[in-house]
């Protein structure tokens, strides 16, 4: 299964795409993550991109898409894989659909999650990462059992640097002009699935999930 989750941030495409890998037992590629992980390592890609992620800008085209290629290229994606947060841009999906073609593959399905503005900036500033395993929370929606201390590795949960309420504004604009005319690039190509992000996220999960089995390649 291999699959393209669209959407702005915020949205929980990162949540629904940790889901979809377990489920599938593929890879989650988030571009973000890729970067982060940069940063952390504090290699030459970190030190290049993060004054663009915390200024909520996106990274350069280039360096994007070089990490994805490389990313993509991993024995583990033969069976398939879930991209959340890529691509962004025109530019990106362009680059994606050259690998593809490569590689001689095609998409399965294009989720496309929205949300609306109000509730994007309420999940984003309420939200608390685990800095060891990743798991993500929400201060009133999805609470860890003990105030900020993750559930499973019991270490103190984090908010991302770029999650502050002005940082998201700066996210969302950057959405609207770069990366939601992906929207009317892929509705045109092969199967394109919407579906809305508010409510509960279990109720997200079960359209996802309806929605993917639907589009299961038909020799699986
Ligand atoms: P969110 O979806 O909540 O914005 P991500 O972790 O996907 O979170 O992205 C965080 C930041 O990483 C982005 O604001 C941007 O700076 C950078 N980034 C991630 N993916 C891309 C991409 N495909 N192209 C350019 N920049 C990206
Ligand atoms: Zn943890």
């Amino acid at each position: 299964m291999r699959i393209i989750m669209l959407g702005a941030p915020g949205v929980g495409k990162g949540s629904q795409a940790s889901r979809i890998a377990e489920s599938f037992a593929i890879p989650h590629i988030s571009t973000g993550d890729l970067f982060r992980e940069q940063i952390s390592a504090n290699t030459a890609i970190g030190q290049k991109v993060s004054a663009f992620m915390s200024q909520g800008m996106l990274v350069p085209d280039e360096i994007t898409i070089d990490i994805l290629a490389k990313r993509l290229s991993g024995r583990d994606c033969q069976n398939g894989f879930v991209l959340d947060g890529f691509p962004r841009t025109l530019q990106q999906a362009a680059s994606l659909d050259r690998m593809l073609e490569e590689m001689n593959i095609s998409i399965d399905v294009v989720l496309n999650i929205s949300l609306d503005d109000a509730t994007i900036v309420r999940r984003i500033t309420g939200r608390r990462t685990c800095p060891s395993c990743g798991a993500i929370y929400h201060i009133d929606d999805c609470p860890p059992k003990e105030n900020d201390v993750c559930d499973r590795c019991n270490v103190a949960l984090m908010s991302r640097a770029d999650d502050s309420v002005e940082i998201i504004q700066k996210r969302l604009q950057v959405y609207y002009k770069l990366s939601r005319p992906l929207i009317e690039y892929y509705s045109g190509k092969g199967r394109f699935v919407h579906i809305e992000s508010a409510g509960p996220i279990e109720d997200t999960t079960e359209r996802v999930f309806e929605a993917l089995e639907t589009s299961l390649p038909q020799s699986v």
